[in-house]
């Protein structure tokens, strides 16, 4: 039979959200384990500067700045493990969550933070050359490119973010715009159309990325006049959003069409009493580092409160015995 554990809290996901909900658990006594999940340090490790996490003046390197929290969570008492969750049983008391397909651990207390991951174009050509020269993470990828051209899809935040990093590797980034105008915030932009080695392609999309063994070139169509062209390249980046990982839960807990985890406003409470979800996983509209931790901090409170009156209700149970 699989080994099982009991523990009074358990939190799964290891990004600003997971790692304040451990640091808060923490020290309210809930001596919570954490397991880190696929990626340590969620996507902040796949990001560069930081500028806009109060308490850090001079900026931070997001995988820096993740493993000060790892540390922090350590130092107040969190349990942290690598491993993930791979199926949840929360249809009765404790709730069950299983690690690694080898192991089950019972909580009284669950704290999802399991973040988002990056959206594919999903064209056949993309997928095959994935790890070949296709990459979501321009900060991890980017410098096996250096001095080369490569291409970025995507004119978010992120997008633009990336395609600055890049231009200070690669000889030209080619960016591609599916419309006439970025998402990107007004001071993103300006900096990417400032940059000389950045080149636009408006109303532009993706065809095919050309390549056998590896990305030689990509193919674009431009959707106003239908125009095809290739242009050579040694890497194209991915930049185009991200999906909640939320899979885990479907049919579990209420989510909306797009898988974010619904929680009750003003709280970190889901559909289920003593689960509780905070980070990206249930934000589609803010998902900052700051709003993340900020909600780790509510599901650590929720929970704290939630254990109480669970452990108070047993008390009171095994008093009238
Ligand atoms: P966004 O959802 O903001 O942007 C996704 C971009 O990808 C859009 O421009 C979208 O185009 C484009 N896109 C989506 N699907 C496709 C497709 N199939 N083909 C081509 N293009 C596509 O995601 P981001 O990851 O950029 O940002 C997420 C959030 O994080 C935002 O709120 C952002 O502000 C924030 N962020 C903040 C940063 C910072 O402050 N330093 C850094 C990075 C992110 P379209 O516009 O046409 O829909």
């Amino acid at each position: 039979m699989a080994e099982t554990e009991k523990v009074k809290c358990l939190i799964i996901g290891s990004g600003p959200a997971g790692y304040t909900a451990a640091i808060y658990a923490s020290r309210a006594n809930l001596h919570p384990v954490l397991y880190q999940g696929i990626q340590p340090g969620g996507q902040l490790t796949i990001t560069t500067d930081v500028e806009n996490y109060p308490g850090y003046p001079d900026g931070i390197m997001g995988p820096q700045m993740m493993l000060d929290f790892e540390k922090q969570a350590s130092r107040m008492g969190a349990d942290i493990r690598w491993g993930m969750a791979t199926k949840v049983d929360l249809s009765a008391k404790p709730y069950k969550v299983e690690i690694d397909e080898e192991k089950w651990i019972e909580a009284d207390a669950l704290i999802i933070a399991t973040g988002a991951s990056a959206k594919w174009l999903n064209i056949e050509s993309e997928q095959r050359l994935n790890g070949h020269g296709v990459s979501a993470c321009a900060v991890c990828d980017g410098f096996f490119f250096k001095g080369q051209e490569v291409a970025i899809v995507g004119a978010g935040d992120t997008a633009a973010e990336e395609a600055l990093y890049l231009s200070n590797l690669c000889s030209t980034v080619h960016m591609i715009v599916r419309r006439d105008e970025m998402r990107a915030s007004k001071i993103m932009q300006e900096r990417v159309m400032n940059t000389k080695n950045i080149k636009v392609y408006w109303n532009s999309e993706t065809k095919e990325v050309i390549g056998d063994k590896k990305v030689e070139a990509v193919t674009i169509t431009n959707n106003q006049t239908n125009e095809e062209t290739t242009i050579p390249i040694g890497a194209f980046f991915v930049a185009i959003g991200h999906k909640p990982n939320s899979d885990l839960f479907k049919g579990v807990l209420d989510m909306d069409d797009a898988g974010y985890i619904k929680t009750t406003p003003g709280t970190s409470k889901t559909n289920i009493e003593g689960v509780f979800a905070c980070g990206d996983v249930q934000d589609k509209i803010y998902r900052q580092a700051v709003t993340a931790a900020g909600s780790g901090c509510m599901a650590a409170l929720d929970a704290e409160r939630y254990i109480g009156e669970l452990e108070h209700a047993q008390q009171a149970q095994a008093a009238n015995h």
